[in-house]
């Protein structure tokens, strides 16, 4: 609720200070728990303001790229260190204006920590490669280059995780980086960027321009100065995103939608596959690009496993993420909720069965907020646009399948190919699995979700373009390759010609 001081203003922070945007206009963060309570007004911001940001960037590049990457990591030691002290705050600021329950929103923040120290870890790693030369006195070796400023896209629903899975391991190799949060979450991404402001980090090296995606994103990925750009969202962005940066030959890392299956075989244990079922698909409201918002059963075991995941379903209770008692938070806002409801309206014409849910939540404390019930269709065909189409809310299609063959045949039959899991006793099943299921990321009796951050993160098909993000593969988009050669034998030396 807005008070008689009025909200909390926030700023734009480029080349080292908290600026106005050059609009003068301004956008709301509001709580999807209660959207009458104003979190606070951020810079609707501008082509203009985006190239300031990026000429900052660029020209603290110059001095950035030479501090050596150990010091550069001490400054993200001391930041994940603050944000170790301060995460219950950041955890329950992210909650207010996420939605997602206060334990999530924990786990996002200590992602956050987890990646700052790992990048922090490389400062001293960044290892290249040295190797003998094929002519004699002459020494071969490859280090990794930084690429000069690093445009950065994220999404609402890791609010502090996924702009740290970009920020850290683009500042340990050395680049600047420009970043443009989402309109929904842009608290804990100028959260973030305090802490590292306050640890230290020079002018210029991070700089956040805030505002829409056609306003302020469109115009930074096709900026002249920009070196990379780093996407996480839609695949109907990412296309646009991939288009802008073709005709530069810019790279461009996209980690965009999922459709992902969580695979239940006859010899099962039922009750983790249920927990797995539920945690998956119910998880921050469905709104998590790893989400399992399909689940084919094996046949022999569908209509049980169909009752107790139904059963346990109806358990849950739907509330603000701050309640303690609340086990799913709200849609992050009005048009995410609007979109689950149609696709609950999509699945019952498409004859699918609604076994629970399907209803928008309006009574009571869910009066002024975006909640929606969790909710489960049956029978489902995989042709279904439910099965197909990702939702990104609490809805769950179930589908019988009559074995392994089909399993893997319908995990594979969608655009995406982010996350699958299976869940089995027989090894060898496991492991087919683990060879086929073309996806990303396999999870073998665990839920769709969970990526620890020193693993190679992403997606098949229109899920991703090749590159992947956390882990060492992080650092392959971050830095390029540099192969030096020193010849010390004082003659010409032909490689290839002089044996
Ligand atoms: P979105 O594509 O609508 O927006 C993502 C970001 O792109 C936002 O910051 C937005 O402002 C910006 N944007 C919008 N139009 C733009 C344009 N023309 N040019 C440049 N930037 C633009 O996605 P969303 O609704 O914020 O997030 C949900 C989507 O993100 C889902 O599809 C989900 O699967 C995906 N996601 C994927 C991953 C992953 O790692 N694969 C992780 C989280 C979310």
């Amino acid at each position: 609720m807005a008070t008689a001081v009025g909200p909390t203003v926030f700023k734009n922070f480029i080349n080292g200070e908290w600026v106005e945007s050059s609009s003068g206009l301004a956008f709301e963060d509001r709580n999807p728990a209660n959207s009458r309570e104003l979190i606070g007004m951020f810079p609707r911001s501008t082509a203009e303001d985006v190239d300031a940001a990026v000429r900052a960037a660029a020209d603290a590049f110059e001095s950035w790229r030479l501090v050596p990457a150990p010091k550069r990591a001490e400054i993200l030691y001391r930041a994940a260190e603050t944000l170790v002290k301060r995460k219950d705050d950041l955890a329950r600021d992210m909650t207010r204006e996420m939605g997602k329950v206060l334990a999530e929103a924990r786990g996002d923040v200590q992602e956050a920590i987890d990646m700052t120290y790992y990048m922090a870890g490389e400062g001293r790693r960044l290892f290249g490669q040295t190797t003998p030369s094929e002519l004699p006195s002459k020494f071969a070796m490859s280090v990794r280059q930084p690429l000069g400023v690093c445009a950065l896209i994220t999404p609402w629903n890791f609010p502090m995780a996924i702009p740290s899975w970009k920020i850290m391991p683009a500042l340990v190799c050395g680049n600047t980086v420009v970043i443009k949060p989402a309109e929904d979450t842009p608290l804990s991404t100028y959260a973030l960027i305090q802490i590292l402001v306050e640890a230290g980090l020079p002018r210029g090296v991070v700089n956040v321009v805030n505002g829409g995606g056609p306003e302020v994103g469109a115009p930074l990925v096709s900026h002249p100065k920009v070196a990379a750009v780093s996407f996480t969202g839609s695949s109907e962005v990412g296309r646009l995103v991939s288009q802008s940066c073709a005709p530069k030959l810019r790279p461009c890392h996209l980690e965009m939608g999922g459709k992902n299956i969580l695979i239940v075989l006859e010899d099962a244990n039922l009750d983790l596959a249920i927990d797995g079922a539920i945690w998956g698909g119910f998880g921050t409201t469905g709104q998590r690009c790893t989400a399992a918002s399909r689940v084919a059963v094996h046949k022999k075991v569908y209509k049980d496993f169909l009752y107790r995941f139904v059963e346990r379903a109806k358990t849950l209770r739907v509330g603000d993420g701050l309640d303690p008692t609340a086990d799913m938070g709200p849609c992050i806002n009005e048009e995410q909720l609007n979109k689950v409801m149609e696709y609950v309206g999509i699945g019952k014409n498409e004859g699918a069965k609604l076994m629970t849910g399907g209803r928008r939540l309006t009574e009571g404390v869910w009066g002024n907020g975006w909640f929606h019930e969790p909710t489960i269709f049956g029978d489902c065909d995989p042709r279904m646009r439910i099965a197909q189409e990702e939702i990104f809310g609490p809805v769950v299609a179930v589908m019988p399948i009559e074995g392994f063959d089909e399993a893997i045949e319908v995990a594979n039959g969608v655009r995406y190919g982010l996350s699958a899991s299976i869940y089995t006793q027989d090894v060898n099943r496991a492991l087919e699995a683990m060879r086929d299921l073309h996806t990303g990321i396999v999870y073998v009796n665990a839920p769709t979700i969970g990526a620890e951050i020193h693993l190679p993160f992403g997606g098949t098909k229109e899920t991703g373009n090749g590159h992947r993000e956390a882990g060492n593969a992080a650092l392959d988009f971050y830095s390029e390759w540099k192969t030096l050669y020193i010849d010390y034998s004082n003659r010409l030396q032909r490689a290839q010609i002089d044996s």
